[in-house]
């Protein structure tokens, strides 16, 4: 992947605040969502304003994923990265790849610096997986569209400002022809947010349940063709499968790291724990598949940073990825004993509950993309199969 001077700088900085001050600012408050990212997405934009002014913005794409898997990489637990990653890989890019000139001139200033928090709205309650299935409708009404329906599990829903959402607009076509993208912002009339979720795991994450009734969007608001979007959330699938397996394999590290310090530590029958056999082994065999899998995410980075066709690999990354982080976290808690159950024990925000990148089972779903190929590419987009 070549990246110029002024692009490296950007990522090297970026990388280096977040591993650095925003961990440290963020840490006491992993276990309650996080109220605003505006510090650390003014730090992000302030050097990213300088690249678009710069006229790189083809590279875009590029640099926001780089930086996503630099980011991943750093000691991050899930619910923290996952916050800024909805905002830069998952919900900002359908504005950068297919905004009008007036849709990026009235949101993009905003999104750089951080005062405009996005969010993307897919998942309903009723259709998660099968994305086609999505009931919320947009009916054209002389200017306007009128949306009803209901959004579930959706990043930043409560503390975001701009959410790029999926309705159906034509109800006579088939599920993938007949969906459009809208932009809606914060306070628009009719939509409201139902509920902050509780979960398990990524405690620091803010996911919610949005309601739309009768919420009139201008038309305007339409983002990318009418009737295409189901192609552009499967396109942009590409980059959250692949951002999201660096962030697993970053968890999985950060996990084994605090275990092997733990274990180093710790005595019982007269010896720390890793004089045991059993536990050195386990442990190195879990760290030699993290590495393979992480070597897996960097290649599968560098093809896509060359514009090549990457869905198997990108399916294989997100597949495996999610599956590996749960087992690891399960044996590293393990190896924290009673402590590993304690939320006072630095490993358990990362490893004490149950992982968000393959808690609704999304990596198993992908693998038919390797197990039918010929479904993979219809539109430059993976349809076969529809989740994150
Ligand atoms: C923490 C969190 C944050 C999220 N953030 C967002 C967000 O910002 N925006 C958004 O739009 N969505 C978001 N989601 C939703 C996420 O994309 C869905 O949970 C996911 O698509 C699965 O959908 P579902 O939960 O409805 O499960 P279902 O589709 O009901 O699936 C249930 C189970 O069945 C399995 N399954 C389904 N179909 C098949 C099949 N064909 N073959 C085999 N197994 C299958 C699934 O793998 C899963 O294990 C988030 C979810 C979580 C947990």
């Amino acid at each position: 992947m070549k990246l110029d001077l002024l692009t490296g700088l950007y990522v090297f900085m970026l990388a280096a605040f977040i591993g650095f001050e925003v961990i440290r600012r963020v840490s006491p408050l992993l276990h309650t969502p996080l109220m605003s990212l505006t510090n650390a997405l003014d730090a992000i934009a302030v050097v990213g304003a300088i690249i678009l002014a710069g006229e790189h913005k083809t590279n875009l794409a590029a640099i926001l994923g780089t930086i996503a898997i630099i980011a991943a990489t750093s000691n991050i637990v899930g619910g923290f990265i996952i916050t800024v990653l909805v905002h830069t890989d998952m919900a900002s890019p359908h504005l950068v790849r297919f905004g009008t000139k007036r849709q990026l001139e009235k949101y993009l200033p905003g999104v750089l610096t951080g005062e405009i928090i996005t969010a993307v709205g897919v998942t309903e309650p009723g259709a998660g997986s099968d994305v086609a299935g999505i009931r919320t409708r947009a009916v054209r009404d002389g200017n306007d569209y009128v949306l009803n329906g209901t959004k579930m599990f959706i990043t930043n829903g409560v503390y975001g400002d701009l959410y790029f959402l999926a309705a159906r607009t034509d109800p006579e076509a088939k599920g993938s022809r007949a969906i459009t993208m809208f932009i809606i912002e914060k306070g628009t009339p009719g939509f409201k947010v139902g509920r902050a979720l509780d979960k398990t795991g990524w405690r620091s994450s803010d996911t919610a349940e949005l309601i739309f009734e009768d919420c009139r969007i201008p038309a305007e608001n339409v983002l990318g063709e009418p009737n295409r979007g189901f192609y552009s959330i499967m396109a942009n699938f590409q980059t959250e499968r692949l951002v999201i397996g660096a962030m697993a394999m970053a968890e999985a590290r950060e996990a084994l790291r605090l275990t092997f310090e733990h274990v180093s530590q710790r005595t019982a029958f007269g010896q720390p724990l890793w004089d045991k056999q059993a536990i050195r082994q386990r442990l190195s065999r879990r760290l030699a598949e993290v590495e393979a899998a992480r070597q897996l995410v960097h290649h599968t980075a560098w093809l896509d940073a060359q514009g090549g066709d990457c869905v198997a690999q990108v399916s294989m990354v997100k597949a495996l990825a999610g599956d590996l982080v749960n087992q690891v976290l399960y044996d590293c808690v393990q190896f924290h004993g009673g402590m590993g159950f304690v939320r006072e024990t630095a490993v358990e925000p990362v490893a004490g509950t149950p992982d968000g990148d393959d808690v609704a089972g999304i990596g198993w779903v992908v693998l038919d993309l390797l197990a039918h190929p010929a479904d993979v590419d219809r539109d430059g987009a993976a349809v076969a199969v529809t989740s994150p």
